[in-house]
């Protein structure tokens, strides 16, 4: 953070003054896409956070997007929120996982300079009309008739408010551990947030604890770099913003290494001294993202573990001798976090800026939510991002912009803004959360979704600009280039259609298809998968002139028509179980038919339609049946 930076943000003098329509609690990746969320929409927004000058933060890896993730963030910018275009002003090593499968599981990714991404937030959220940005961190909520009504801060301020976001990522009773040392901390070098959380325990909230974990960051100028494999960026960076048209940050590469024999001596002659092991910490972690003492005991029989090692900001800049060592986050003592680094090729020497730690946390039972992120419990409140059982900057975010926009909506007497899974993996993540709750820290993945082929990266403006225009989300210069693009896309298919041959033809050009005299025109070629794009050029020279969104498209689409059609299907049987609406206030106690285990988990979590009374653990077909005929009768 530059003092530049610092000197442009906002603050309000005397917030009590002013009656706010939403407050946002926290200025993370919920919180701040929580708040322009509900800014862009015209409510009169107030973003409270500890301290201004960490909005932005990412607190731990320096990377954004990845599979599934990556999906989300196209999105969040398809919606007009701000981490696409943050990420695009900040990323130094743009790359396309998983390039060489199917477009539907491609994920971009990139990791930024952090300090570039703190500042390209900050001045993102100073621009925001209708949106006031105040340090201070929060103490309490005021509850009145059944729904909060305001925040009270720590040194006593109250602001009366018609909702309020509550994004506090690890803050909730946060303890940080390393070997033995608990240190109470939302973060590294950050105060936790006790009387919020006790707040929630009093209303009746279902809580429970988990945990996650940083590495150490070591100095790149300490480490053998140049002897280690490098991993270069991108050649041509794919931005996450649609109205990105170019990547304009210098790229850098990462260097890739392992862990070895001797490290795993290390780790299995102290892992007894990891606060995990030594059962100081309760919370359960993610499973996906294991420390490296629980991938030392887990795959005892593996003998290396790749490292990337990845630098935290561009060569000269402030965290540009900082690096991040992705793949070996640990609770170990710092001795012994000191041993078993330098016995990894390249790391021989390496100075340890900043040690590992593993971070527990107080985390709401998403099934207490809504599909707004409504709590059930206390009408006005939303929870959006590590809160409810989450873990990532981009599921975070995701939850933060719906979140804010409902609560939005819900303050100016609109409908709500809710996404099913065919719609977006922002849908499928809200679904997931409230219908299943979480065990472990949830993150996305491809494989989450049933209809990965409609949900794609690439076309996520397609499917979510046209619902954001309607809610006054999508900004002008938003919707003329949505416009631009469709225009184009139109004369790109009409393009292709119109422009066939006969087998014959196409043969003496070197395209084989069956001799059956039937012309092909460029739609029915792209659907045979070993015929892409660049071969038809040379035959129809007008294709090279489509810009690259539209070839990537044409190609996409012809290729999976037949089953785009199928799942086109397949997403009509779930809009009809998911037209089946249950009243919130709906009596299960009437429905015969039905265990008593059911009926108390349907009255729990209140499905808000058949559908996802069906997706519920334990829910029986007999008693979806008992169900779908009470509704029946009813309506
Ligand atoms: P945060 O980004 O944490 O933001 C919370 C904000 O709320 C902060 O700005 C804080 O100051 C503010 N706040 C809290 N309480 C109050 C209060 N009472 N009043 C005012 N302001 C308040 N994700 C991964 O995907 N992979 C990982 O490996 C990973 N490891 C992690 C390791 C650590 C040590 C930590 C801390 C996080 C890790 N994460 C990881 C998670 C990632 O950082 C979060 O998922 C993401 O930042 C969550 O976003 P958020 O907006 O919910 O919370």
């Amino acid at each position: 953070m530059t003092n530049t930076s610092l000197s442009i943000l906002r603050s309000v003098d005397d917030p009590s003054r002013i009656r706010w329509d939403v407050i946002v609690i926290g200025g993370g990746h919920a919180g701040s896409e929580a708040a322009c969320g509900a800014a862009r929409i015209g409510a009169k927004t107030l973003l409270i956070t500890h301290k201004l000058e960490t909005i932005g933060e990412m607190s731990c890896n320096p990377a954004i997007g990845g599979l599934g993730k990556g999906h989300l963030v196209r999105e969040i910018d398809a919606l007009g929120g701000v981490m696409g275009q943050v990420t695009d002003r900040s990323g130094i090593q743009f790359r396309l996982l998983n390039r060489s499968k199917g477009p539907a599981v491609r994920g971009p990714r990139t990791q930024s300079d952090r300090g570039l991404y703190r500042q390209a937030m900050q001045e993102s959220l100073l621009d925001y009309p209708n949106l006031s940005l105040m340090a201070g961190a929060v103490h309490d909520i005021i509850v009145k008739d059944d729904r909060i009504a305001g925040i009270i801060t720590e040194d006593g301020q109250r602001i009366c408010v018609g909702a309020v976001v509550l994004t506090t990522g690890t803050f909730l009773k946060g303890i940080i551990h390393i070997g033995e040392e608990r240190t109470p901390a939302g973060r590294f070098g950050e105060k936790p947030s006790i009387g919020l959380s006790e707040r929630l325990y009093n209303l009746g909230f279902e809580m429970g604890r988990l945990k996650t974990g940083t590495p150490a960051r070591l100095k790149k100028s300490s480490l053998d770099w140049d002897s280690l494999e490098q991993q270069e960026a991108d050649k041509d960076p794919l931005p996450f913003s649609f109205l990105t048209d170019k990547i304009t940050v210098p790229q850098i590469s990462c260097a890739v290494t392992h862990t070895n024999e001797k490290t795993h001596d290390i780790i299995a002659k102290n892992v007894e001294k990891s606060a995990v092991y030594s059962g100081s910490i309760a919370g359960r972690g993610p499973r996906y993202c294991p420390s490296i003492e629980d991938k030392i005991v887990r795959f005892a029989d593996r003998t290396a573990h790749q490292i990337f090692l990845e630098p935290e900001g561009l060569p000269g800049s402030a965290d540009g001798d900082v690096v991040y060592p992705n793949g070996i986050s640990t609770s170990l003592p710092r001795p012994v976090q000191d041993e078993f680094i330098r016995s990894i090729k390249g790391l021989e020497h390496a100075e340890i800026l900043r040690y590992a730690y593993a971070i527990e946390y107080d985390y709401v039972d998403p099934r207490e939510l809504h599909a707004t992120l409504e709590t059930h419990r206390l009408a006005g409140l939303y929870l959006a991002g590590q809160i409810n059982g989450t873990t990532g900057y981009e599921e975070a975010a995701a939850q933060g912009l719906m979140a804010g926009v409902n609560a939005a909506l819900s303050t100016g007497g609109s409908e709500p803004f809710i996404l099913d899974r065919s719609q977006a993996y922002i849908g499928v993540l809200i679904d997931d959360l409230i219908t299943k709750g979480v065990s472990e820290p949830y993150r996305m993945f491809t494989s989450r979704a049933e209809y990965r082929l409609t949900l794609r990266a690439d076309n996520a403006d397609q499917r979510l600009t046209p619902l954001g225009e309607p809610l006054g989300l999508i900004s002008r210069e938003r919707s003329e280039a949505f416009s631009r693009k469709m225009t184009e896309l139109d004369a790109a298919n009409k393009l292709a259609a119109s422009l066939h041959m006969t087998p014959n033809k196409l043969k003496a050009q070197g395209i084989k298809v069956n001799q059956d005299g039937v012309r092909r025109n460029v739609i029915d070629l792209l659907a045979y998968p070993n015929i892409s794009f660049k071969d038809l050029i040379p035959i129809w020279p007008e294709l090279g002139a489509l810009p690259a969104y539209a070839q990537t498209h044409l190609e996409t689409e012809s290729l999976y028509a037949g089953y785009i059609a199928r799942q086109k299907r397949d997403i009509a049987a779930f809009k009809r179980d998911e037209a089946l609406r249950i009243p919130p206030a709906f009596d299960y106690d009437s429905i015969g038919g039905m265990s008593n285990e059911v009926r108390e988990k349907l009255k729990s979590i209140r499905p808000a339609t058949l559908g996802q009374a069906a997706r519920m653990e334990g829910v029986t077909p007999g008693a979806l049946t008992a169900l779908l005929a009470y509704l029946k009768k009813a309506g």
